[in-house]
């Protein structure tokens, strides 16, 4: 139970996933899931390096295997589940009612976990994918906190999940057209390419030329034209163009204790395509945030989310955050564009750390300087620090470093304390 569940895109970003505090993670089957194009578990190998390791810190892998299949893919998708089930996944997430019928006929043994992608919204539903013998549903993202609590309520033996940060569809979870329709690439095999996500900009001419783009300066909005009644939508115009279809993300921080109330199982993280940063630092809210409400359920304490969760959360940037539809109303979901992050943004990713001199090698991800007000981050916390001196890709002393470089960060030892496991350490630059 309060599982914290995160998205493992590839190798290296599934052993962040687990060291900053996720208790499971999960990967897409190569070529069957609905990340097909940016999975990172490229084949059998991979998947059986990311199950091994996994399993030896005493986590769970489940293998997402979540396509909708036409006729034409259903013999090579049923061979590759079977190979793939050798590797003793925890759990498959399938979404695809015929593949959950035939795994539970070939395969009794594997535990199912049913997709998002099955657009699970009420509990005749939850109870009917129970009596085929799922462990576990993942909710439809659309529902409200009070409709996941009734179907806990009505099937307390079955495993329920929630996605509670991350990017949502702007359609019902994914069954959705449009990136056929703007890109010819099908959302349902796998090939999303994000089409609602995206900015867009109106021309006046048949053959655009981006060049010769000229912003439109002012307030914009669409109106029904058969019903002037509505409320226009707002057109938001930065540099890029404008989102219009484009969703807030979720981030559920402050639904968390009344859904460990209500006894939810898992509770999971979007964005296998995320860095590594973000991902880490996300987990590590989410994880202290599950942490302190545990602590206080067995208390008996009134559950309160930490500070520190919050902090985490307002050093990553997204497309503005909401609480999904949990608390409604459905209209904020589709107004915002991309948002810097509030608390800081990250300045490096450690390579490695040398005792004897008390430095790090560092990736360079967002331009910073001695003067810099700076945080590590690491698996056990986000302490303030100090740095003595940097040295640039050159072994040039240097006040300031560029991203897309390496260099050399040199900490003042009385203040910043190396972890023992450094590889998986940040630099972050507050914001002042
Ligand atoms: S285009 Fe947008 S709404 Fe459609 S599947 Fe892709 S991400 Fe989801």
């Amino acid at each position: 139970m309060f599982e914290l569940l995160a998205p493992a895109g590839d190798l290296v970003r599934m052993k962040y996933a687990l060291a900053y505090g996720a208790d499971a993670v999960y990967a897409g089957q190569p070529a069957f899931s609905l990340r097909a194009r940016e999975n990172g578990f490229k084949n059998l190998d991979d998947l059986a390096e990311g199950i091994e390791y996994t399993h030896r810190l005493g986590k769970k892998f489940y293998l997402t295997s979540n396509v909708i299949p036409r006729n034409v893919k259903v013999e090579a998708f049923q061979n590759a589940l079977l190979q793939a089930i050798d590797l003793k996944p925890d759990a498959l997430i399938v979404a695809d009612p015929g593949f959950v019928g035939w795994l539970r006929k070939v395969r009794p043994e594997v535990e199912v976990h049913l997709s998002v992608q099955a657009n699970t919204t009420n509990y005749l539903a939850a109870q009917f994918w129970q009596g085929l013998g799922v462990r576990r549903i993942i909710l439809s993202r659309e529902l409200r906190l009070s409709e996941i609590v009734e179907i806990k309520d009505r099937c307390p033996d079955l495993e329920l999940e929630v996605f509670v940060h991350g990017a949502v569809c702007m359609s019902m979870s994914g069954r959705c057209m449009l990136s056929n329709w703007v890109t010819r690439r099908d959302a349902n095999q796998g090939a999303c390419d994000n089409s609602c996500r995206m900015p867009y900009r109106l021309y006046a001419n048949p053959e655009p030329q981006c060049e010769n783009y000229q912003e439109h300066v002012g307030e914009f909005s669409l109106q029904r034209t058969d019903r002037p009644e509505l409320p226009p939508i707002a057109l938001d115009e930065d540099t890029w163009g404008t989102y219009f279809m484009s969703s807030r993300d979720i981030c559920a921080l402050d639904v968390i204790p009344e859904l460990m109330k209500a006894g939810l199982d898992s509770f999971k993280i979007e964005g296998r395509t995320k860095s590594v940063y973000y991902l880490s630092q996300v987990v590590r809210s989410y994880r202290m945030a599950i942490d302190a409400c545990k602590q206080q359920l067995e208390s008996g304490l009134p559950l309160e989310i930490p500070e520190e969760s919050r902090k985490a959360i307002s050093f990553v940037d997204g497309r503005g955050f909401m609480p999904g539809f949990m608390r409604g109303p459905l209209p904020q979901n589709y107004e915002s564009t991309h948002e810097d992050a509030p608390g800081g943004c990250v300045a490096a990713q450690v390579l490695g750390y040398d005792d004897a001199t008390n430095s790090c090698r560092v990736n360079v991800k967002n331009p910073f300087g001695m003067d810099d007000s700076l945080e590590l981050m690491t698996p056990s916390g986000q302490f303030p620090c100090e740095i003595s001196s940097m040295k640039n890709f050159k072994g040039e002393d240097v006040d300031r470093l560029h991203p897309g470089t390496e260099g050399i960060v040199f900490l003042d030892g009385k203040i910043c304390k190396m972890p023992e496991n450094d590889i998986f350490c940040f630099f972050i630059k507050r914001n002042t």
